[in-house]
């Protein structure tokens, strides 16, 4: 077993497993996507000390940190699907129907994971024409129509970024107007390729079995509906915490975030939690980073003292 285990491969859990390990604590740090949402950033330009980096160059970057510790064994391709602590204090991840990690103390860092529509077709398409990456993703849509879902900062910033290489974007936004910034709103209205659809639901998204070929939607409030035929779908209506696989001990908010305090402790004994998970305010890469180096310093101080 391990002394920590480290539940997630972006910057919080890479931090909190490096500062573990610089503790001469055994960690374990496993995932299903080393880097995390860094991955789908392309200009990062807030990192502190580094004017300018790339999602994928840091992703890398963050392991090649990692695996500079001989204590940490970064365990890949794995995603923990429960949650457990043992009367003698173990604690148990379970990763999968027959496996599981134990550990002394264990830090969460699961982050989060694009918010889904959940109509028909959306599971379906995925990869396939629906997509929540419009960096990672865009180019692949030169010269054809796509729809943006979300009216916020991100669908709108998405909508501006791919006008620069589709043929047309609609933006469709359940709410009667959208609530992105006046500043963005304004660049929507002045390029020609925009058409924004407002007080509009996604019913579902249609396809020919290989590729999305249309989506389908209605006006909330005549009740009318639309085909729209098309090749992309952007899906931009939010991050949800990646927490639902957690028990009912590890306390979260209403919106599903890990409640923790100023050292990162939450309500399960042993186990700590840091960055995009959390109820912490501002979701960043330096804020996420320094939240996991707060709950692996916890987790080392909770195991010197003997679990108490
Ligand atoms: P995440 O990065 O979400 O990492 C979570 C990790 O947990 C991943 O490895 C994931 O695979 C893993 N995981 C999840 N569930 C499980 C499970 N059940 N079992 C095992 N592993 C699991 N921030 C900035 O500072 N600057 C920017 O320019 C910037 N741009 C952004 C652009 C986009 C498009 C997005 C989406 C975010 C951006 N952010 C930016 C925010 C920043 O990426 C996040 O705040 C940061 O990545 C959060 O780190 P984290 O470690 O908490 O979570």
């Amino acid at each position: 077993p391990y002394q920590v285990l480290v539940v997630g491969q972006g910057p919080a859990g890479v931090s909190a497993a490096i500062y573990l390990a610089r503790k001469g604590i055994r960690t374990g740090i496993i995932g299903d996507r080393f880097g995390g949402q860094v991955n789908d950033t392309l200009a990062i330009e807030n990192l502190i000390s580094v004017p300018h980096t790339e999602g994928p160059k840091l992703a890398g970057d963050l392991r090649a940190h990692a695996s500079e510790y001989d204590d940490i064994d970064i365990i890949d391709g794995v995603t923990a699907t429960g949650l457990s602590r043992a009367d003698d204090g173990t604690i148990t991840v379970q990763v999968g129907p027959d496996a599981a990690l134990r550990a002394g103390a264990v830090v969460l860092a699961t982050g989060a994971g694009w918010r889904q529509m959940g109509v028909p077709g959306e599971q379906e398409y995925r990869n396939k024409g629906v997509t929540y990456c419009p960096h990672c993703d865009g180019p692949l849509f030169k010269g054809k129509d796509v729809a943006v879902i979300g009216g916020g900062n991100s669908g709108a910033e998405a909508a501006l970024d791919l006008a620069g290489v589709a043929r047309s974007v609609t933006v469709i936004e359940f709410m009667p107007e959208c609530k992105a910034d006046e500043v963005l709103l304004r660049r929507m209205g002045e390029t020609p390729s925009i058409e924004v659809v407002t007080n509009a639901a996604v019913q579902e998204v249609l396809g020919n079995g290989d590729r999305v070929t249309a989506i389908r939607y209605q006006d909330r409030a005549s009740g009318e509906e639309t085909t729209a035929e098309l090749d992309g779908v952007f899906v931009q209506i939010g991050l949800v915490p990646s927490t639902g696989w957690l028990p009912d001990e590890v306390d979260r908010d209403g919106r599903g975030q890990i409640i923790i305090d100023a050292r990162g402790t939450t309500s399960m004994p042993g186990v700590f939690a840091a960055g995009d998970c959390t109820n912490t305010p501002y979701k960043q890469i330096v804020i996420a980073s320094g939240a996991g180096a707060t709950a692996g310093l916890s987790a080392w101080d909770w195991l010197v003292r003997g679990r108490s």
